[in-house]
């Protein structure tokens, strides 16, 4: 039996791998197919795939970008895109852009705190287009100002405490349509944490084409469900571990395993969309 991951990250969004490491780690792990999902960026695709092929496994290249509908967040998956699409490419560089600048004012609030810490410091250790809380988190604990990822987002990086600042995102239908311009299948990312539900039959009429059934995060009974989602709106089967690398305990590659007749679903579907 083959098996893929499709939902990884690395260094070039917040996880800690680097695209060669996480091709060595998806080895480890017995996978035939991974697909690199950084948040927002496609910039490690072109060095996944490279790794990739040295050791004959399949690449997939993607995306996930953070998304809204209805003031509800939904982080949608972007599969076989064409990386080097001017269009994608200028559209996303606005929402790295959005997320630095959310970075200086998250880091701002934080020095109204009385915590020194500086944005430059986020941004050398982040040394990504594509920054994120987990960066900010990350620089606290290097900079001994908390004790831990855990403590940061809590005492100040959660929705609602006092260094969280709202992203403004772009739409869900501009997302699918984004994707679909860059070639791209697009996919609703683990519904069973974004309380999406209510959404998805919107989400597939603006031609949604997947839904993320098997995730870490997602229950047997949620993966259920969505399978049966999948079903009723004929919606293509994905899944992934959500792979962040060290930042959380474990690295999550190789817990979730997608088997490879969802695979040929999707590179035929993505061939009859072209
Ligand atoms: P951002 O895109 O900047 O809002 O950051 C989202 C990232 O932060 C996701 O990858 C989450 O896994 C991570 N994250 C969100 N909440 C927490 C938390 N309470 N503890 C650790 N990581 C978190
Ligand atoms: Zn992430
Ligand atoms: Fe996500
Ligand atoms: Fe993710």
């Amino acid at each position: 039996m083959k098996f893929a991951d499709l939902h990884l990250h690395t260094q070039f969004s917040d996880g800690t791998f680097t695209p060669e490491e996480l091709v060595l780690q998806a080895q480890k792990n017995g996978l035939s197919c991974i697909a690199l999902t950084d948040h927002d960026t496609v910039e490690g695709c072109a060095r996944a795939a490279t790794a990739c092929e040295a050791v004959k496994m399949d690449f997939i290249t993607g995306a996930e970008l953070t998304a809204e509908h209805e003031d509800i967040e939904v982080h949608i998956l972007g599969y076989f895109l064409d990386i080097n699409d001017a269009k994608f490419l200028a559209r996303i560089a606005q929402f790295q852009t959005v997320r630095q600048n959310r970075i200086r004012e998250m880091v701002a609030a934080l020095n109204r705190l009385g915590i020194q810490l500086r944005a430059e410091a986020v941004f050398e250790l982040a040394n990504c287009r594509s920054p994120g809380r987990p960066h900010v988190a990350r620089a606290l604990v290097k900079e001994k100002l908390i004790g831990s990822l855990d403590e940061a987002f809590d005492r100040y990086l959660k929705k609602g405490r006092p260094a969280w600042v709202p992203k403004s995102k772009m739409s869900a239908l501009e997302a699918v349509d984004l994707i679909h311009g860059a070639g791209g299948l697009a996919v609703i990312a683990h519904p069973g944490l974004n309380r999406t539900d209510d959404i998805i039959p919107q989400l597939v009429s603006a031609g949604m084409d997947g839904i993320e059934c098997f995730h870490t995060k997602h229950s047997t009974v949620m993966s259920e469900r969505y399978l049966e989602y999948a079903d009723k709106y004929r919606l293509l089967v994905t899944g992934g571990s959500d792979c962040h690398g060290y930042s959380k305990a474990r690295p999550l590659i190789g817990t979730v395993r997608l088997p490879y007749d969802h695979i040929e679903k999707l590179k035929a579907a993505h061939a009859k969309r072209k």
